[in-house]
This record gives C-alpha cells, structure tokens and sequence, in this order.
C-alpha cells in the first residue's frame, strides 16, 4: 500500500439478503489528510461503502483496509484512530452532552476537552439538558461534536448535514476544515446530497450508481471536464447519428443537440465547429448540475429527454 493512501478498497463487494448486490467490485484510494465526498442517488450504496470501511459489515469479496488493516477484526487500538457518525447515530437520550464528553474523555486518549466546548459554544449546544430532550439537528451536531474531539487520524460521516439547518451545516463545514489543519491533519471521507457542500471542502469526488463507483476525480478536474454542450442545427432537426467524442449523455429537440460531454480539450469540438450551418455553444457546469445531468432518468411525458446513459464504466481509482 501506497504509505500516504490511509483508505482503501479493492473490488469491494457485499450483497444483502434477497440477492440486493449494495457494493459491486468497487476500488478506491484516499491520501492522508484529503477530504473525499461520495454522491449518489438514494440506494446507489454509500452507507453500506462506509460500513464496511468502517469495519461494521463484512465484505463478501474484495478489501476495506484502514491504515492498511480491515476494522472488522482490528485491534481496539487502531479503532480509537477512526471516528464515524452514522445516518441513523442514536445518543443514549438519558445521559448530556457534559456526560458523554466526561464519559468518552476515559475511553479516548486524545480526547480533546477544549475542541469539546469550543464546538459546542460555536453550535450553541446544550451541556446539560438530556440528549432526548435536544432537538433532531442538536443530536446530530452533538454526534458530530463527540466524534471531532476523540481527534480522530480518519473521520468517516455519513450524511453528516442532515437536518441541519443552513447556518448550522456551514459551521460543520467550517469546523470540518478546522479539522483538517490539525497536527497530522484529519483525512475525512463523507457523503452527503448536499452537493454545494461538497463543492465547498472536498478536494476529491466519487459518483456512485448501482454499488460503482462509477466516476472519481479531484474537484477542478470534475469542474474543468464536463461541459454542457449544445449545437444548433441550421434544419429542423438534429442529422440522425450525430454525436460528438466524449459524450456521456446526449439529448436531441428539434434542431438542438445538448450533450454532457467530457472534454479533454477543445479541440475535441473542432468537428463540430467545422460543420456548415451549425453553432457550438460550451456551458460550464457546477457539481449539482454535473450530478442531475448524468443521473436524471428520461420522464414518460418527455421521452426526447438523455434518451442515452453511460454512467457504468471501468471504475476509476484516485
Ligand atoms: P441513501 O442515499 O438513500 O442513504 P445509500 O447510497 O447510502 O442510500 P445504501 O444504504 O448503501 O445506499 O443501500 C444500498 C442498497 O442496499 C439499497 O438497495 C438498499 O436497499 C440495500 N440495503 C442496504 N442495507 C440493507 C440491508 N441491511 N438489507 C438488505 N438490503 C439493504
């Protein structure tokens, strides 16, 4: 193992009962002290990713390594490093927030008490009123508090964002960051359907579809390669065939062909541009519309709509 991959999985595969294959030979690679986001539809497979990173499920086939060592069976001592938060994390709702500082300082040796009240100061938690009695952001936002200061070396959260209100989810982001500049700095692997956050602090980002990873890369590179592209038809209609190198989707209205394409170069489009009668409009795109555009499925009542999808290729590793 590459001594600055701290993540890593080789064809990674679990099935759950009923034959629902959730992770499908998925390969990935995080370096120490880089924030990795992972976005997918509802069900393409990133909790169970991140529960068999985790050690908490065991894969039917492949690798999930840790510091180079599968959780499942590692020693205590390389768990304490880890730090998850999970979608569904339930506190014990009879114990504070002060409580399970106290009670996670003994079980913990870089428990961190100042990080602690700092968070909770900044998020304006309650230290003394029982967690059941907190609302469902503060719960969340306190699981988040109780997993930053164990000081974990690798910090995976699952959805971390949800329920919080906005103001709320930019102080995560804001304390995720803090993280990061620690001794060592913290490698934090997370997804989330909040796309914009991911645009605000990861530095690389995975689509999943169907227990794939189906596409990775750094975010400038998400951002410089995929391109909107539209060519407009002198006719009344788009030549039948036509299609342009890169193309991961295409959709075809009337004279106007609108593809997401992935563009290396712009000489890619010199084809195009050299056709008679035709106008090459390039759109840049941010991540949201990246994702929408490769995953939106093609409605019944517009069946014109990226009547193509590709989004299953060679998994790409980091
Ligand atoms: P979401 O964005 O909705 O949280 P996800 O990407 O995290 O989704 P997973 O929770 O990993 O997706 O689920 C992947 C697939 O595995 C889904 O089809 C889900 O129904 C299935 N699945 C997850 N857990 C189980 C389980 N314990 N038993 C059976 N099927 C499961």
């Amino acid at each position: 193992m590459n001594a600055s991959i701290v993540i890593e999985a080789r064809n990674l595969t679990k099935a759950f009962r009923g034959g629902i294959v959730a992770v499908s030979g998925l390969d990935l690679a995080v370096p120490r002290g880089s924030v990795y986001g992972l976005i997918g539809r509802n069900g393409a497979g990133k909790t169970t990713t991140l529960r068999l990173l985790m050690g908490l499920l065991r894969p039917d086939q492949g690798e999930a390594k840790v510091f180079g060592a599968s959780l499942w069976n590692a020693p205590h001592k390389l768990r304490q490093r880890v730090a998850y938060v999970s979608q569904s994390q339930q506190l014990p709702g009879w114990m504070t927030l002060d409580e399970l500082s106290r009670s996670n300082a003994s079980f913990y040796p870089r428990w961190d008490p100042d990080l602690a009240r700092v968070l909770a100061r900044r998020w304006e938690l309650p230290l003394k009123r029982p967690i059941a009695h907190l609302s469902g952001g503060e719960q969340r936002q306190s699981s988040i508090l109780l997993a930053l200061a164990t000081r974990p070396e690798v910090l995976f959260l699952d959805e971390p964002a949800a329920g919080l209100d906005p103001i709320a989810r930019r102080e995560l982001l804001a304390s995720l960051v803090d993280s990061l500049s620690w001794q060592d700095g913290c490698t934090i692997m997370f997804s989330t359907h909040y796309i914009g956050d991911l645009e605000r602090i990861a530095e690389h980002v995975a689509m999943m579809d169907r227990g794939r990873i189906t596409r990775s890369l750094r975010l400038d590179e998400w951002l410089q390669s995929t391109k909107r592209v539209q060519v407009v038809f002198d006719g009344d209609s788009v030549p039948p065939e036509f299609t342009i190198p890169g193309t991961r989707r295409s959709r075809s209205e009337g004279p106007v062909f609108t593809a997401l394409v992935e563009l290396s170069n712009e000489d890619q489009l010199n084809h195009v541009r050299a056709l008679r009668g035709t106008r090459v409009n390039i759109f840049a795109m941010n991540l949201e519309e990246i994702f929408i555009d490769l995953f939106e499925r093609p409605s019944e009542s517009e069946p014109s709509q990226w009547a193509e999808l590709s989004t299953q290729e060679n998994p790409t590793v980091l």
